[in-house]
C-alpha cells in the first residue's frame, strides 16, 4: 500500500518517536507516519533525566511516558566525598516508550520494521519497494561516526539486575566514580528500579570507541558481589556515545542532510556534547517542530530545524572546550579529578550544566580556581585538533 502523508519521520527512536508525538498532539488532523527499521520504537535504551533538566511544557509531552521517577535527590560519590544532590530524576525504559507510543498514535502512522532505503524532499522509498508520500520529511536516523567533528567516547553496559533479597538502595547513584578508574573516567552509574531490581551501569569516558562487553559485566559481577548483593540479571543494553570537543559543524550536517528533509535527532546534532544526552534537547525540539509543522511546507521545516541546529551548535560550545580539557589535558586516570571538582560547586550551576543551560557567570565558576590538571597540558589540549569521532573500518 502506497501512503500519503502531512509528514515522515524517518527514524524511531527518541527524537523521532516525540516529534511524532507531539505533531499528533498539536495537530490531530495531521497525518503522521513513524517509519522504523525495527521492531519496535526506540531500540533497547534506558533515558534518564533530571526533572530540572526540563520546562513544563517538556514534563507535559515527557508525561505521556510512563517514566520512573524518583523524589528525594540522587548521590554522587567521589574517593574524597559524597554529595546528596536535591534533583528529582527520571527514567524511561524504551520498551514503554514503544508501548505508548503505540498505543497513542493512530493505527496508519506506525511503521515499524520498515528500513527506508533512500528519502527526498518528498518521498521515503522503504526497502522491499514500499512508496511514501509526505508533505514534510524530518530524518531522525541513528547519528553515524563522523569525520567531521572530534572528540572522545563514553563507552558503557547496563544491567538490571534482580537481587535476592532488598538492596536499600533509596535514590539514584548518579555517579560512583570510588571503582578503580581504567581507561579513563569511569564510575558506576545505579538506579534502584524496585525493592529488589537495580539497573547498575559501567561507563568510561575513553579515547577510542572500543567496549568489550564481556569484561565490562565482569566488572558488574564484581561491584555486585562487593556490595554484598547476590542476583541474576534480567536485562542488558550497551552504549557507545561520542563525545564532541570541537569540529566543523557545518561540514558534518552537510554531509547528512538531503534537500527539503529537516535533519533532527542526535543526527543533527541536537545533543549535550559532553554529557552526550538527548532527552532536555530532543523534547524541546520536537515541541518546536509541531508549533509550526502546520504552517510551512518541507522545505521550510529543513531551514527551521537547521537554523535550531547551528544555534545549539553556537550554544553549547562551552561544554566542548570542557569536553577538549576533559580529553586532551587530564590523563586518563586522572579525568575523574575534573567531575570531583565540578561536583562540588553550587547545585543551580550543576543543574544548568547538565541542561545545557549554564549562564555566563557559571562558566566562569566552572572555570575559575586552581585548575585540577596543569596549566600547560590544558593550553596544549585547547589548541590541538582532537581526533575524529569515527569508529574502526568505518567511514
Ligand atoms: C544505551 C543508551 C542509553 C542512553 N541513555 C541516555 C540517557 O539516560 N539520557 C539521555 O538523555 N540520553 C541517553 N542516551 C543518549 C541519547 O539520548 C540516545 O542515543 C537517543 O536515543 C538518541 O535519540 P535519536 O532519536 O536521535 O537516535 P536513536 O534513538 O538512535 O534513534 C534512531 C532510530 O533510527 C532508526 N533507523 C536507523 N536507520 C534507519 C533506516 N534506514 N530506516 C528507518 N529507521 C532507521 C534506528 O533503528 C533507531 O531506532 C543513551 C544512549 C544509549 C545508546
Amino acid at each position: 500500500m502506497n501512503g500519503h502523508y502531512d509528514i515522515a519521520i524517518v527514524g524511531g527512536g527518541l527524537a523521532g518517536g516525540l516529534i511524532a508525538l507531539a505533531v499528533r498532539r498539536a495537530h490531530p488532523a495531521m497525518r503522521v507516519a513513524l517509519i522504523e527499521a525495527g521492531e519496535a520504537f526506540g531500540g533497547n535504551h534506558r533515558w534518564s533525566w533530571f526533572d530540572s533538566d526540563i520546562d513544563d511544557s517538556s514534563s507535559a509531552l515527557l508525561g505521556a511516558f510512563p517514566a520512573r521517577m524518583w523524589h528525594g535527590g540522587n548521590e554522587v560519590r567521589f574517593p574524597s566525598y559524597t554529595r546528596r544532590l536535591e534533583a528529582d530524576y527520571r527514567s524511561l525504559d524504551s520498551r514503554d516508550f514503544d508501548a505508548t507510543l503505540r498505543r497513542l498514535l493512530p493505527q496508519d502512522a506506525i511503521l515499524t520494521g520498515s528500513r527506508v532505503a533512500s528519502l527526498s524532499a518528498d518521498a521515503v522509498e522503504i526497502a522491499g519497494g514500499r512508496r511514501i508520500e509526505a508533505a514534510r520529511i524530518v530524518d531522525c536516523r541513528s547519528a553515524p561516526p563522523s569525520w567531521h567533528l572530534t572528540g572522545g567516547w563514553q563507552a558503557f553496559t547496563g544491567q538490571t539486575w534482580r537481587m535476592d533479597r532488598p538492596h536499600g538502595l533509596a535514590h539514584p547513584v548518579i555517579m560512583d566514580a570510588t571503582v578503580d578508574q581504567i581507561d579513563g573516567y569511569r564510575f558506576m552509574y545505579l538506579l534502584p528500579l524496585g525493592e529488589t531490581e537495580l539497573f547498575l551501569e559501567d561507563t568510561y569516558y575513553q579515547d577510542t570507541p572500543r567496549l568489550d562487553r564481556a569484561t565490562l559485566e565482569t566488572r558488574i559481577a564484581r561491584y555486585v558481589a562487593g556490595k554484598g548483593w547476590k542476583g541474576e540479571v534480567i536485562h542488558a543494553e550497551t552504549g557507545m556515545l561520542p563525545v564532541i570537543t570541537g569540529g566543523d559543524f557545518d561540514a558534518h550536517r552537510a554531509a547528512l542532510e538531503v534537500p527539503g528533509v529537516a535533519l533532527a535527532g542526535a543526527r543533527g546534532g541536537f545533543v549535550h556534547p559532553l554529557t552526550s544526552y538527548t532527552v532536555p534537547i530532543a523534547v524541546a525540539n520536537a515541541l518546536a517542530i509541531a508549533d509550526i509543522a502546520a504552517d510551512c511546507d518541507g522545505p521550510a521545516l529543513a531551514r527551521f530545524v537547521s537554523e535550531r541546529a547551528r544555534r545549539h551548535w553556537s550554544a553549547t560550545g562551552f561544554y566542548r572546550l570542557l569536553g577538549k580539557m576533559l580529553f586532551g589535558a587530564a590523563r586518563p586516570e586522572e579525568r575523574y579529578r575534573i567531575f570531583e571538582r565540578f561536583y562540588r560547586l553550587p547545585e543551580p550551576l550543576i543543574e544548568r550544566f547538565y541542561a545545557a543551560r549554564s549562564t555566563p557567570a557559571d562558566k566562569l565558576r566552572v572555570l575559575a580556581g586552581k585548575p585540577p590538571v596543569p596549566v600547560m597540558r590544558a593550553m596544549g589540549a585547547l589548541l590541538g585538533k582532537g581526533a575524529p569521532l569515527v569508529q574502526e573500518g568505518r567511514r
